[in-house]
C-alpha cells in the first residue's frame, strides 16, 4: 500500500506513530563535525519530519541503538545483580537497505553466534521496527550493488522517499498503515528507490589463500594508519566490544558493569597476559579487519560481513580507502594464482 504525503501531513504521521514509539533517525548536526563549521549526520531521537536527514548518508551508523557505544548492563552490591533498566517504548529506526543488510550482520553475530542469544542486545532488538529510506543515487564511496545490500525487500514497516516536494511512502505494516490511511493523502503506487549503479567497484576472491596473510600489500597500512579505530566505531557491521566495570566505592564491592566499543584497529585490542600481542602493527590489524570483512565471516555465515556502506572510507583521517583495499586483495590473489 503506497501513500503520497504533502510534508505537513507526514509530519503528522510522524506525530501520530510517535504517540506510540520513539522515532530514531539521522539528523544534521550543525558544526559539530570533525572540522570548523563541518556538520556531521549521526543518529538521535527526533519528533518531527524535519528533524530527519533523509538526503546525506549519514556519517554514524544506526547501530548505536542496539549496540551502544557505552551501555550499562547490571549493577552489583555485595550480593545483589540488577539489571539495568530501559526505556520499555518501541522505537522507529529509519535507515538505508546497506544498513538494513546491516541488521542482518548484527543479528547474526548478537543472537545466532554461538548456543546462546546475548539478552541485553536481544531485549533492545525486540523493541525496534524498521522504516526504509530510498536511495535516489549513490553516494561518493558507496559500493553496495558489487555487495548485494543495495535493495531490500522485507523487514522494514514502511519506506520514505523525498521526491518533488512530498513524501512517498509504501507501508508493509498494518498497524501502521492504519495511520496513513487516516491522514489526508492520497494512495499510490509507491516503490522505494534503489540504485543500480555505484561509482566504486569491488572484486572479491572467491577464495583468498592463507598466504595472503603474509603478503606485503598489508606494509602499505602500517605506515598510513594511525589506528585510531574511527573506521570501526562508524561501520554498522562491526560489533566488538570489551567490558567495563566501574566501581562506586573502594572497597570494590559497588558498582556497575558496562559494556563499550571496542575495535580490533587500536592498540592492546589484542593484548593478553603477560604483555603479548598477536596484531602489533597496524598493517596486521588492517589485514585482520578486511578479511574478517571479506572472508572469514562467510566461511561461518554464508554471506560476506562488508554490505559496503563506504562509511570507513568517509572518516579515515589518513584516507585509507576499504574498496581500494579489498581490490588490492584481489589482484594479489590473482598474482599468486598467476592470473596476470
Ligand atoms: S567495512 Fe566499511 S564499507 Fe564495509 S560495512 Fe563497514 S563501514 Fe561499511
Ligand atoms: S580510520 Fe583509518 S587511520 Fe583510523 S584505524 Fe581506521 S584505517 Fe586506520
Amino acid at each position: 500500500m503506497g501513500f503520497l504525503l504533502k510534508p505537513e501531513v507526514f509530519d503528522g504521521v510522524l506525530k501520530e506513530l510517535g504517540q506510540t514509539y520513539r522515532l530514531y533517525a539521522p539528523v544534521r548536526k550543525k558544526g559539530e563535525g570533525r572540522y570548523t563549521d563541518v556538520d556531521v549526520v549521526r543518529y538521535d531521537f527526533v519528533q518531527s519530519a524535519g528533524e530527519i536527514e533523509l538526503e546525506a548518508k549519514s556519517d554514524y551508523a544506526f547501530k548505536e541503538f542496539l549496540t551502544p557505544l557505552s551501555q550499562t548492563l547490571f549493577f552489583f552490591t555485595e550480593n545483589e545483580v540488577k539489571e539495568a533498566d530501559i526505556d520499555e517504548k518501541p522505537v522507529l529506526i529509519f535507515l538505508r537497505s546497506c544498513d538494513m543488510h546491516a541488521l542482518k550482520r548484527l543479528d547474526h553475530m548478537y543472537l545466532e553466534n554461538g548456543s546462546e542469544k546475548d539478552p541485553f542486545y536481544e531485549r533492545l532488538r525486540d523493541q525496534v521496527k524498521f522504516v526504509l529510506i530510498g536511495c535516489s543515487h549513490s553516494y561518493e564511496d558507496c559500493f553496495c550493488v558489487d555487495m548485494g545490500s543495495n535493495e531490500t525487500k522485507e523487514g522494514y514497516v514502511f519506506s520514505v522517499d523525498f521526491v518533488d516536494g512530498e513524501y512517498r511512502c509504501k507501508v508493509l505494516d498494518d498497524e501502521i498503515a492504519k495511520v496513513f490511511s487516516e491522514a489526508d493523502c492520497p494512495k499510490a503506487d509507491v516503490e522505494p528507490l534503489f540504485v543500480k549503479e555505484n561509482d566504486v567497484h569491488v572484486e572479491i576472491p572467491d577464495d583468498i589463500p592463507l598466504s595472503i596473510y603474509k603478503n606485503e600489500l598489508w606494509d602499505e597500512y602500517s605506515v598510513r594508519c594511525v589506528n585510531c579505530g574511527r573506521c570501526t566505531i562508524v561501520c554498522p557491521t562491526c560489533t566488538c566490544y570489551t567490558m567495563q566495570d566501574v566501581f562506586y566505592t573502594d572497597n570494590g564491592k559497588v558498582g556497575e558493569r558496562r559494556r563499550v566499543a571496542g575495535s580490533c584497529m587500536i592498540d592492546g585490542y589484542t593484548t593478553v597476559a603477560g604483555g603479548g600481542q598477536y596484531r602489533r602493527t597496524n598493517g596486521e590489524r588492517m589485514r585482520f579487519k578486511v578479511l574478517h570483512k571479506i572472508s572469514d565471516f562467510k566461511k561461518r555465515a554464508g554471506y560476506q560481513m562488508c554490505v559496503g556502506c563506504g562509511r570507513c572510507d568517509m572518516v579515515c583521517p589518513e584516507y585509507i580507502s576499504f574498496s581500494a583495499c579489498i581490490n588490492k586483495v584481489n589482484d594479489a590473489v590473482r598474482k599468486e594464482a598467476g592470473n596476470e
